[in-house]
């Protein structure tokens, strides 16, 4: 069994024996009844906050003020959280506060989905009042309860609605979604950090194109942080957004949504960063913009343009920008499995994988270091890997000798 699984067990079964009822809830329910990998395992509980402290010596409380307890058990961490309902949400996003209640059902129906408020108990028990199993059977995404209500309450359930039917490729139930339309204005006060977070699973998902078919369908983008910032071509993020290229990761995802709402190479750091993405990303997305551009002006690269290509920036950006480029033009003027065998057979892929160093190419040349030995170990790399020259001590050296001679 999963260790996080076995985890939540053991405190789900410390709980029970301490006269609490305690159930896992939420996403892995739904993702065990699928037979899906759950993100995580959350138990719910009858006991209090401070019930559950008292009983697991190794807690923190991590969101106290929403009721729950970070449970460490093993090698694992477990969110426990009191059942509870949520008070009055007074500006689209927030509850004003949260009540503890000890009923299962109550706290079941402050969630989103249908599909995300069911309960499980150690004997696998379902506890399904809003008829969650019968939705995830024909792959509907329904709201608990009035959806128009759900979705005043907070804004962030719309942007969830899509993002589960792009992983799971299921459908809005047509009420759920019409009420999306009469609230989709709402969006307009959610943060973009909790908005990013759920853009990040849609285009992270395999169908990313069928969550943003619902916000196109019901134009949330219209209305959406910071894509209300940006100047974007309606037509064109239609296109683009339902036409996915579905060999992409999750970066090459990233690229091609950015460049469907018109994200230029001037523009691309500012929005990943407006889009709360990290340094590393962004830096990716860069290479994967750089290569394309350079990929246009070649049109039909050969095998020397390719492999410095690759030894430039790795495999990973070059294999996005295949596919974005294969999606764009529907010709790359390359197999992909030429693109992999090139990368696995190549001798050298880095500066150190050189049978030689910088200093003995200093002693051998005699010259004082200076940034000359940078210049000529890349140089010596990008033959190697050429297969111009072999990787050989005594033939770096020579070559290197004579690179040298260009540094003054
Ligand atoms: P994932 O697999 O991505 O973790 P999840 O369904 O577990 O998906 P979480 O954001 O981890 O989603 O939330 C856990 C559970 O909390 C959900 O399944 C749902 O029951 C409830 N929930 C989360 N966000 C909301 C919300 N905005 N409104 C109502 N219920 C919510
Ligand atoms: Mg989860």
């Amino acid at each position: 069994m999963d260790p996080r699984r076995k985890a939540a067990h053991a405190v789900i079964q410390m709980l029970n024996e301490s006269g609490y009822e305690a159930y896992l809830v939420g996403g892995c329910v739904r993702d065990l009844l699928l037979d899906r990998v759950p993100n995580d395992y959350d138990i719910a509980t009858s006991a209090t906050p401070s019930e559950v402290q008292n009983l697991f010596a190794r807690s923190v409380a991590t969101g106290i003020e929403h009721g729950t307890i970070t449970v460490l058990w093993d090698q694992e961490t477990v969110e426990v959280t009191t059942f509870r309902t949520e008070g009055v949400y007074e500006d689209h996003r927030r509850p004003s506060g949260v009540q503890f209640v000890r009923s299962l059902r109550d706290d079941l129906q402050r969630r989103d989905f249908t599909i995300n408020a069911m309960a499980m108990d150690l004997d696998e028990n379902l506890y399904d009042y809003f008829d969650g199993q019968t939705d995830l059977a024909s792959g509907m995404i329904r709201a608990v309860g009035t959806a128009a209500e759900r979705f005043q309450e907070d804004a962030l359930r719309m942007i969830r609605a899509a993002r589960f039917a792009a992983q799971f490729s299921f459908s809005i139930d047509p009420l759920t979604k019409e009420a999306m339309g009469r609230c989709k204005q709402d969006v307009q006060y959610l943060s973009v950090e909790r908005i990013m977070t759920e853009m990040d699973k849609i285009l992270g998902s395999p169908t990313p194109h069928i969550g943003f078919q619902v916000f196109l369908h019901t134009e949330l983008f219209h209305h959406m942080p910071p894509f209300t910032r940006w100047q974007w071509n309606q037509e064109r993020v239609r296109e683009r957004l339902t036409h996915i290229p579905i060999n992409c990761q999750r970066a090459g995802k990233w690229v091609w949504f950015l460049l469907a709402f018109g994200t230029t190479a001037d523009s691309l750091e500012s929005r990943a960063r407006e889009c709360k993405c990290s340094k590393k990303d962004s830096q990716l997305f860069r290479s994967i913009m750089e290569i394309l551009a350079q990929w246009e002006k070649v049109k039909m690269p050969d095998e020397k343009w390719m492999k410095q290509i690759l030894l430039c920036y790795g495999m990973e950006p070059v294999v996005e920008s295949y596919y974005i480029r294969q999606a764009l033009t529907n010709e790359t003027g390359l197999e992909m499995k030429e693109l992999r065998d090139w990368w696995e057979e190549m001798p050298v892929r880095k500066v150190t994988d050189l049978s030689i160093q910088g200093n003995e190419l200093i002693s051998s040349i005699g010259k004082k270091p200076g940034p000359w030995v940078k210049g000529v170990l890349s140089e010596l790399c990008r033959l190697v890997a050429l297969g111009e020259i072999a990787n050989q001590k005594e033939i770096l050296l020579k070559v290197g000798g004579q690179i040298a001679t260009k540094y003054s």
